[in-house]
């Protein structure tokens, strides 16, 4: 055990940083700009608070933003304290309140077998609640109905609530169809993920003795990235803590990036209103990136209009220059993230775990993703299709789902007939209706197909089978590991067959089932339905950024939003054009742009050593290609720190310089240039045969063709090949 008195202390942490981890009990806010060592004062405060018997690891609540800085948090502490003595509860506010909510709460009438339904079990709901109000989906998008009521939850808003204050006609709509939803998910026995914070709430609210058992028990709360919580999480801090008063929060209004899913950035702005006894520490060290990178950085967050005002240093000097470089379109930005990865990894050491490539929208991992494939890059991708959300991994979850919680409909419709077994949708309709008039579960019903109205005898037969199927299964649970039923629910289930048809694609869906199957063998401990209770728990929990696997080599793909809290030594940031960062939703919005602004924050306070930025002037987006303008935000870095290289105006090849953006960083004399002659320049008036008269804009060399965007009198911007477009000079 590693001694953690405040000269070791003293050794490992700065001024500042040490007066946070070591002071005194009440409310404490860390309040301080990315990197500086806010995730680092929380983890060895934790260990003080321990190591110095202030608390024992059971007092302790920690809040994390993500599950993966959960587990590292706890690594770091087990490090420091020995094993076995990190605090028990420590993970997100979802993970905390499913914990919460298996032991007490059944208190407020919530079963302790409860399912937790994913965003695409709640959609499948929705539309179900829609169907039932004859309600037209392409009137009403589903998704935007339950993002409503997702907004409505976080808000803690019930149905009645939200009926009453719905001004517009949309809500009028969304608030018929919540409390169709409400009882339906009642029905089914399962939470969507609002819920198990809101139902924590309402818990803590309802049942005073509940409350002061919990918050007798949590002595000590800490959260991290505090500017992110939503009213919901608000509130159910504020009650947690409200007895010992012992909440340290930490966090950096410049990196509030959820305000769409409700999270308030003037919860960390009021924290000296809610404790007006708070101690303040803030930090201005950075010990991440070096200040090119903290400058240029800054030279974006710095227009927010309302933040408070901090600027970081850092002791590490001004590093390399951050790169600003134009490329053609996707595909070459991909080649050029490709080609610049391979430099940095054969002659500058890097690893490839070392390097983060960072998005706006999934939408644009697509291209990335192909050029790696191609060059032979391995990668990890956080934040696209996720484990739990391919098909045949939903498969065999819902199996398992329906064993444990019979009532659970989401997972009855998707698994009674895959594979097929002969149950049509009237069949399944009819088990639903009988289980609803009886007022039982539909596996209560399951039990005597027969006794159900309107069935075939084929019908009848085919649901015992099923029936069957889920029972044995249920019974070899009792006997078995949760692992070992697994392998028997993938084969007598059929889904082995089904799936592993002989195809590449097949193998490899079943290579994903396999993966799954081993997950289980962390449960290896617990027995039957207590196993199977917590290996679903976790399923649904797992957030997207919890599947970055460490230990597999690899660059990284990410969104701007999942990559908040971590580092990387190299990062790239793809995208940096108007309408894609910012975006062009945020741009209708009030706040809209400083909310990018925060996000294009966070990811260039990502890097330690090296940034790029990269800028396309056409995209493929969402089927179509665009021409974009540079981001506003790369019009704002002060030019000393950035460094364009020669040619990328042009970077495929203008006339006698096909320099790239790599040319620069890596100082090779640039290939020799295309023979191709541009024709055309910005300014010169043109007559096309179709479209008339008009100016060019831009004209830019490509590989084969030189493309022209002309804007004309009548019919405004249009893309053209100057080779093929019928032109003439005016
Ligand atoms: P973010 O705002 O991005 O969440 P943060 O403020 O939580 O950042 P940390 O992740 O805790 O910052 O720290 C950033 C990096 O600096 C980490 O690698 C951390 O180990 C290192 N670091 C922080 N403080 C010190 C210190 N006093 N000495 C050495 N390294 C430090
Ligand atoms: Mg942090």
């Amino acid at each position: 055990m590693t001694a953690l008195g405040v000269s070791e202390l003293a050794g490992l942490l700065n001024e500042p940083q040490l007066e946070a981890v070591t002071a005194a009990d009440g409310p404490l806010l860390i309040f301080a700009g990315a990197g500086s060592g806010k995730t680092r004062v929380l983890t060895y405060r934790i260990a003080h608070l321990i190591e110095s018997g202030r608390a024992q690891p059971d007092d302790i609540l920690a809040v994390t933003f993500t599950n993966k800085a959960a587990k590292e948090m706890r690594a770091r502490l087990e490090e420091l304290l020995g094993p076995g003595r990190a605090p028990v509860w420590m993970g997100t506010f979802h993970s905390i309140c499913g914990r919460i909510l298996r032991r007490d709460g059944d208190l407020i009438g919530i079963s302790r077998s409860f399912v937790i339904y994913d965003q695409a079990d709640r959609l499948a709901v929705v539309k179900r609640a829609m169907q039932k109000l004859g309600l037209d989906e392409k009137k009403f998008p589903p998704n935007s109905v339950s993002a409503k009521i997702s907004h409505a939850k976080n808000e803690m808003q019930g149905p009645a609530e939200f009926a009453q204050a719905a001004d517009d006609y949309f809500a009028e709509v969304v608030s018929r169809v919540y409390p169709v939803y409400e009882t339906a998910m009642r029905d089914a026995g399962a939470l969507d993920f609002d819920d198990m914070l809101l139902m924590a709430v309402r818990l803590f609210q309802q049942d005073p003795t509940c409350l002061a058992r919990w918050q007798s028990r949590f002595r000590q709360v800490l959260v991290d990235e505090y500017q992110d919580t939503n009213k919901v999480q608000y509130t159910l801090v504020k009650l947690l803590a409200e007895k010992h008063r012992n909440l340290c929060v930490v966090g950096d209004d410049d990196q509030s990036i959820y305000r769409f899913r409700g999270a308030d950035v003037r919860n960390i702005l009021f924290f000296e209103r809610d404790f007006p006894d708070a101690t303040i520490v803030k930090l201005e060290q950075n010990y991440r990136s070096t200040q090119n990178i903290l400058d240029a950085a800054y030279a974006v967050i710095r227009s927010v209009a309302e933040r408070a005002e901090k600027k970081l240093w850092t002791s590490e000097g001004k590093g390399s220059k951050v790169l600003l470089g134009q490329v053609y379109d996707e595909q070459e930005e991909a080649d050029t993230v490709a080609s610049e990865v391979r430099r940095l990894t054969n002659q500058e050491g890097y690893s490839l775990a070392d390097i983060a490539v960072l998005y706006r929208t999934n939408a644009q991992s697509r291209s990335l993703e192909e050029t790696m494939v191609r060059q032979g890059i391995p990668y990890k991708l956080v934040g696209g299709t996720r484990f739990y959300e391919r098909r045949e991994i939903k498969d065999a979850l819902a199996y398992l789902r329906f064993m444990f919680n019979p009532a659970d409909a989401v997972a009855f419709r998707r698994i009674v007939n895959v594979p097929r077994r002969k149950i049509g949708d009237k069949t399944t309709a009819l088990v639903e209706a009988a289980a609803a008039t009886r007022g039982v579960t539909i596996g209560a019903v399951l039990q005597e197909p027969g006794s159900i109205a309107g069935l075939t005898a084929a019908a009848v037969e085919a649901l015992g089978g099923f029936r069957d199927l889920l029972d044995n299964l249920s019974a070899e649970l009792e006997q078995h590991p949760l692992q070992e039923v697994i392998g028997m629910m993938l084969v007598r289930s059929g889904l082995q067959g089904m799936v592993a048809d002989g195809t590449p694609e097949g193998e490899d869906h079943w290579q994903n089932l396999l993966e799954f199957k081993g997950l289980a063998s962390e449960y290896s401990g617990l027995t039957g339905r207590e196993a199977l209770g917590r290996f679903l728990e976790e399923a649904a929990l797992v957030s997207d950024v919890d599947g970055l696997d460490e230990t597999r080599p690899g660059l990284t793909l990410i969104t701007l939003h999942m990559v908040k809290g971590l580092e990387f030594p190299v990062v790239f940031m793809t995208g940096m054009e108007e309408g894609l960062l910012p975006h062009i939703r945020a741009l209708e919005e009030p706040g809209g742009v400083d909310e990018e602004r925060r996000l294009c924050y966070v990811g260039m306070t990502r890097a330690k050593r090296r940034l790029y930025l990269f800028h396309s002037f056409r995209r493929h987006l969402f089927g179509t290609a665009n021409l974009n303008m540079p981001s506003r935000f790369l019009a704002e870095l002060p030019e000393d720190i950035i460094e364009r290289p020669a040619g990328s105006i042009r970077v495929q090849g203008g006339p006698g310089n096909r320099a790239t953006v790599l040319d620069a960083v890596s100082r090779q004399p640039p290939a020799p240039a295309p023979p191709l002659v541009q024709r055309y320049q910005a300014g010169q008036r043109i007559k096309h045969r179709t479209f008339g008269a008009g100016v060019i804009v831009k004209s830019t060399l490509t590989r084969t063709d030189e493309e022209l965007i002309v804007r004309f009198d009548n019919v405004g911007i249009k893309i053209l090949s100057a080779s093929m477009a019928p032109l003439e000079s005016e």
